[in-house]
């Protein structure tokens, strides 16, 4: 590993000041998904700014009656806090079905977006990879992409966004708040992650040396009745290889509010607008809920050996959209 410089920071302009213009620098959360990338070699900063000393440890009622969830806030902290439980439970089972206990106690809301793709030509520096080293290919094309992307994705590269939290935040119209040397900015979740296009190695719309400071969730009386549901190869402790997080509100027997988000399956996570826009005033069935699917799913590009995912995510979204229908006509 690289030596480097380690400072702490005790208020968010102290930490912008920090990192202002230092392409070299880079801000330190809980470490979980940084430090391994260091070890790696994938990352060589010259220095760290820690950042979890902020005042950003918080969750709190937003002004428009929803919730602000500080950047340092623990996963742990976000996934048992009483409010989150009660208003968006699909954010705290997706907090929950992420990583580990341990994991989840270092890890911060603001280093979980920030987290990078779990593709193994990615992590390995012996290996070309587009990402980490524009213009260099995309070998996950033509070797091993069983977990890479269906959606969304491009001949330069494949890979998914591994964040579990990320899935349930897009699904609640969330937004990212930042802060800069030229002041505070904010950018919905759903144009925080870039397309990937032709510059996979860019992967968000934060201007460069940008904290995040917090995620702000509108108040979305829907997302109480809501469900994550994570397919893995392993019961514990493993990444998506397909998710959804979903809220429904069901009057009469149709469908009058719905939020559908998919994880695993594209190079950040996936809002469901089609499946959305074909289940609102529909029946609230399963025949109605796999038309949806079915909809959100027609552009899926699978690889050779990653098809398996278009029909995983369809029977992912009929079976939690049959559970939350369920639980709203009791
Ligand atoms: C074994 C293992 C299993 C895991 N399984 C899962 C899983 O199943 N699901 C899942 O979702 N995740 C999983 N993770 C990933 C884990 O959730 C992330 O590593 C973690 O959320 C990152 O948060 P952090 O605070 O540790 O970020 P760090 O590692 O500190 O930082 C990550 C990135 O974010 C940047 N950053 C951090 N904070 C800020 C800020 N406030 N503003 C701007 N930039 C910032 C850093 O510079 C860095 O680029 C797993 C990790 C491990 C090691
Ligand atoms: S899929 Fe993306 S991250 Fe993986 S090797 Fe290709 S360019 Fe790199």
């Amino acid at each position: 590993m690289r030596e480097f410089d380690y400072q702490r920071a005790y208020d968010v302009s102290g930490a912008v000041a920090l990192l202002d213009g230092d392409r070299e620098a880079r801000f330190l959360g809980g470490g979980t998904n940084l430090v391994d990338l260091m070890k790696s070699g994938v990352e060589r900063p010259a220095r760290l700014v820690d950042v979890r000393e902020l005042p950003l440890n918080r969750v709190e009622p937003a002004e428009d009656g929803g919730l602000r969830i500080g950047a340092t806030v623990t996963n742990s902290d976000l996934a048992a806090h009483p409010e989150v439980r009660r208003r968006y439970p699909a954010l705290a089972q997706a907090v929950l079905a992420g990583a580990s206990g341990q994991l989840r106690n270092m890890a911060t809301v603001g280093g979980n977006l920030l987290q990078r793709t779990r593709c193994g030509y990615f992590a390995d520096v012996s290996s070309p990879c587009n990402k980490r080293d524009p213009g260099s290919g995309c070998p996950a094309l033509t070797g091993e992409h069983h977990n890479h992307a269906v959606l969304g994705a491009s001949d330069h590269c494949v890979a998914t966004h591994p964040s579990d939290m990320g899935v349930a935040l897009a699904a609640f119209d969330a937004s990212v708040a930042y802060e800069t040397a030229d002041g505070a900015g904010e950018l919905p979740l759903a144009d925080f992650y870039l397309p990937v296009g032709e510059t996979p190695h860019l992967e968000t719309a934060l201007p460069p040396g940008a904290l995040i400071t917090g995620v702000t969730l509108p108040p979305t009386p829907t997302a109480a009745n809501s469900r994550y549901r994570k397919v893995r190869e392993r019961a514990s402790y493993a990444f998506a290889i397909g998710s959804v997080a979903a809220a429904l509100d069901v009057r009469d027997g149709l469908v009058h509010d719905v939020r559908l988000a998919f994880g695993a399956v594209a190079s950040r996570p996936w809002r469901a607008r089609a499946a959305e826009r074909a289940l609102t005033g529909g029946p609230a069935d399963a025949e109605h809920f796999a038309a949806a699917a079915d909809a959100e799913l027609a552009p899926a590009r699978p690889l050779p050996h990653n098809g398996y995912k278009v029909t995983l995510m369809r029977n992912l979204v009929v079976a939690v959209l049959s559970e939350l229908a369920e639980e709203a006509a009791r």
